[in-house]
């Protein structure tokens, strides 16, 4: 594929932003632009990336952190003892709900793309103290999205750390169940920040290109992460990067992806693809609207659902 058609698949399918809404729940989101639709695409056999429309506007990384922060948290404290405190089961409920731990017999929470496992993530970054720890997140999005121009958005982050009251109750249903170690206040403040990040498309099909090409950055050949651990990622994100769309994602575009409420998407394509996706206006799920139906044509375009 290249620009021109990447162009008109844009252009075909920028009107389904006026099947969503941006994000109200958080009101910073809620002032975002909902015209806007972007796309970049990191072509592993060619080693080369092509982007078209709003590619490189900045928007809020929101729940697509919820990748590199588990990323982290593995490289800081190895596959086994992550998983033993989080599970990797898709929850059926939205991804905000408390009841994937109230039916979960394990008393964990159920996987890490859901906010309860998110920020069980959070909590097990390593630092001396919330600042700490998020510039650590902070280094690693640079590094993973090869994108040195990435900053904390204060005006986001103040909006989701003042809106952010079912997140605290998770975060204190879980500490109240042993479920979590550490100061409350402190892994809500990095996990706050951590979703408050600005990131382009471009930066995020980057980072879908090292799950893609098996946790090595294809723009310099160095190693971000282990294979191991991108391989469960995507595994992950097929089974819950959606929250309860993650199905019907799955049977109709067929692909490891993962959201976020800021509009964005990525998508990793084993060993062929790294996709960044930027619509703001989102389903009823919380999924980009326009998004979805463009990765759908790209992917169908390409031939890489991994399931045919
Ligand atoms: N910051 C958002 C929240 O915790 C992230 C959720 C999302 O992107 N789905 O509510």
């Amino acid at each position: 594929m290249n620009k021109t058609e990447l162009t008109q698949l844009i252009s075909k399918n920028f009107d389904y932003y006026q099947t969503g809404h941006v994000a109200d729940y958080i009101p910073a989101l809620a002032k975002v632009d909902p015209k806007q639709l972007g796309m970049a695409i990191y072509d592993l056999q060619e080693n080369h990336l092509i982007e078209a429309g709003d590619a490189n506007v900045r928007f809020a990384v929101e729940s697509m952190s919820k990748v590199p922060v588990l990323l982290l948290a593995i490289k800081d404290n190895g596959i086994d003892h992550v998983f033993q405190k989080i599970n990797t089961e898709p929850t059926g409920f939205a991804f905000n709900s408390i009841m994937n731990m109230e039916i979960n017999h394990r008393k964990h929470p159920m996987n890490p793309f859901v906010n309860a496992g998110a920020i069980a993530t959070t909590s097990l970054i390593n630092g001396k103290n919330a600042e700490e720890k998020f510039d650590r997140i902070l280094a690693f999005m640079k590094e993973i999205c090869d994108d040195p121009a990435i900053t904390l958005n204060e005006e986001i982050y103040q909006s989701e750390s003042r809106t952010g009251d079912i997140n605290r109750s998770l975060a204190y249903y879980m500490k109240g169940n042993q479920m979590i170690e550490g100061d409350v206040p402190a892994i809500l403040d990095t996990y706050f920040k951590q979703c408050s990040v600005n990131v382009t498309a471009v930066g995020i099909a980057k980072l879908a290109a090292v799950l893609a090409n098996k946790g090595i950055a294809p723009w310099n050949g160095q190693r971000i992460v282990s294979e191991k651990s991108a391989t469960i990622v995507k595994s992950i994100m097929t089974i819950a990067g959606l929250y309860d769309e993650s199905g019907e994602f799955s049977v109709h575009v067929g692909v490891p992806a993962k959201s976020g409420v800021g509009g964005g998407l990525l998508a990793a394509v084993p060993n062929r693809y790294g996709m960044g996706v930027f619509s703001p206006a989102l389903d009823s799920f919380g999924n980009s609207a326009a998004g979805i139906q463009l990765l759908t044509d790209v992917i169908q375009e390409l031939d890489a659902d991994i399931f045919e």
